[in-house]
């Protein structure tokens, strides 16, 4: 197998799981990122059966288990009729439906770079890639901000996320985003910990709370919090203050109080906005843009990171055969651009469901679909949906969640 000069491109999950599986196949890794220490920005995130996959094939779903929180449901009720609109269990995909698994982005970050960082795979930290031209014999060089310009890569993997500057931009700012914390779980506010709770006035509110295990720095296991909020409404909500926003918060969910107790500076809560965009070519010549620099969306269905790894996942396997980089990236891509196209289509349907200012496809979600979602098969497609399994985005890849599931269960039963 020919070993080629790669330059992977930012430290996140798709990042440093790609340079991590590109440099086990033995080529030559370089990565760039652009902040001095590589740190992961905001609180929580789920890890699902297909990016569990992933991390058992790279030896390391047992680490992330342990970091984090085993969660077996998803579980949403209306405020304040307290009617279930939401409850999908993994369980309804049988035996080897497997589970999700809570975890703080620092914790999933640190499980990654350590290996990285294990596996001696030089990281030029503090440096922000502006550019990746063509140079000579059509390889391509990296351009950095203080103006260097490093080379001669055989392939550039753009991981660089939603606002990569190596691809085009575009895509659509979503009105709703929300604001996160991480807070020490509660052991007596009667939350479930082995769920991702919400609750929902219309799509217009929404609250959740989902456990996230140990995260690096803090004694206590954590949670992630988030309360959905308008972009155009952030100042209003800095001006109104944290006691107003709580009484707003209490009122939709009574038992986030010592949650709420534990926040006393809106510093403490980090804005996250959303968009939707998916990149028309993925593969150029000599670039690869995989992850959210390849497709971002909001993270409703919480598949953003699972499919970063399962893109760093293709693109690793697909350069084991015997093709140059650009037509291994083209490969890459098609194994997964299917798998892609449907979640892309699925959470832009699903998202104003759960956050906008519908009046209509709350009620539709109430009403209609939250009872039918409970009745099989209905609740078999959800909990394939929630898992990342639809479209069957493994077998392209060789992998099985079956092996996870398996593997696993000694540890959590
Ligand atoms: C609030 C929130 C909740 C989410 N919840 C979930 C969830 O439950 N499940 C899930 O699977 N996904 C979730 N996601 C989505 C998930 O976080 C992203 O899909 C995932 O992080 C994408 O990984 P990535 O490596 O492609 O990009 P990123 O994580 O964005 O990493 C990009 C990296 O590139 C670096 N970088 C950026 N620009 C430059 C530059 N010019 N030069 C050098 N370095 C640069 C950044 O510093 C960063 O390290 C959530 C996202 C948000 C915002």
């Amino acid at each position: 197998m020919t070993s080629w000069n790669i330059a992977v491109t930012g430290c996140g999950p798709a990042g440093l799981a790609a340079a991590l599986l590109l440099h086990r196949e033995g080529h030559r890794v370089q990565i760039y990122e652009r902040f001095d220490r590589p740190r992961p920005l905001g609180a929580g995130l789920m890890i699902q059966p297909t990016g569990l996959a992933v991390l058992r094939a790279m030896g390391l779903d047992g680490a992330v288990l342990a970091a984090g929180a085993r969660i077996d449901r998803l579980f949403g009720q209306a405020a304040p009729s307290k009617r279930i609109v939401l409850d999908v269990r993994y369980a309804a995909l049988g035996q080897s439906g497997g589970f999700g698994i809570g975890i703080h982005r620092a914790a999933l970050f640190e499980v990654l770079y350590r290996e990285v960082i294990a596996a001696g795979i030089p990281i030029a930290t503090g440096h922000a890639v502006t550019g990746a031209p063509i140079a000579a014999n059509g390889r391509r060089d990296i351009l950095l901000a203080d103006g260097r310009r490093e080379g001669r890569f055989d392939l550039v993997v753009d991981a660089l996320g939603s606002a990569s500057p190596l691809a085009p931009g575009g895509g659509r700012a979503l009105a709703y985003g929300a604001l996160w914390a991480s807070l020490d779980w509660p052991p007596d506010a009667g939350f479930d910990a082995t769920a991702l709770e919400q609750r929902y006035i219309r799509a217009s509110t929404m609250a959740g709370v989902l456990p996230i295990g140990h995260a690096p720095g803090f004694a206590a296991p954590q949670t992630a919090f988030f309360w959905s909020l308008r972009a155009d409404r952030l100042e209003a909500w800095r001006n109104a203050g944290l006691a107003a926003w709580k009484t707003d918060v209490l009122r939709v969910w009574p038992a986030t109080a010592p949650l709420l107790d534990q926040i006393t500076s809106a510093e403490q809560l980090t804005f996250a906005q959303y968009s939707h965009r998916t990149l028309k070519a993925p593969a150029e010549p000599g670039l690869i843009h995989i992850g959210d620099a390849w497709h971002s969306t909001s993270p409703q269905l919480g598949q953003g990171a699972n499919m970063a790894l399962l893109d760093a996942y293709a693109l690793a396997m697909t350069l084991r055969e015997p093709r140059e980089p650009s037509d291994a990236a083209r490969h890459a891509i098609a194994r997964r651009i299917w798998h892609v196209r449907l979640y892309q289509a699925m959470s832009a349907l699903f998202t104003p469901v759960y956050q906008s200012d519908s009046i209509l496809l709350p009620l539709l979600r109430d009403r209609i679909v939250g009872p039918f979602a409970k009745i099989w098969p209905a609740n078999a497609i959800l909990a394939a949906m929630v898992s990342g399994l639809i479209g069957n985005p493994l077998k392209p890849l060789g992998l099985d969640r079956q092996d996870v599931t398996n593997h696993l269960k000694d540890r959590t039963s």
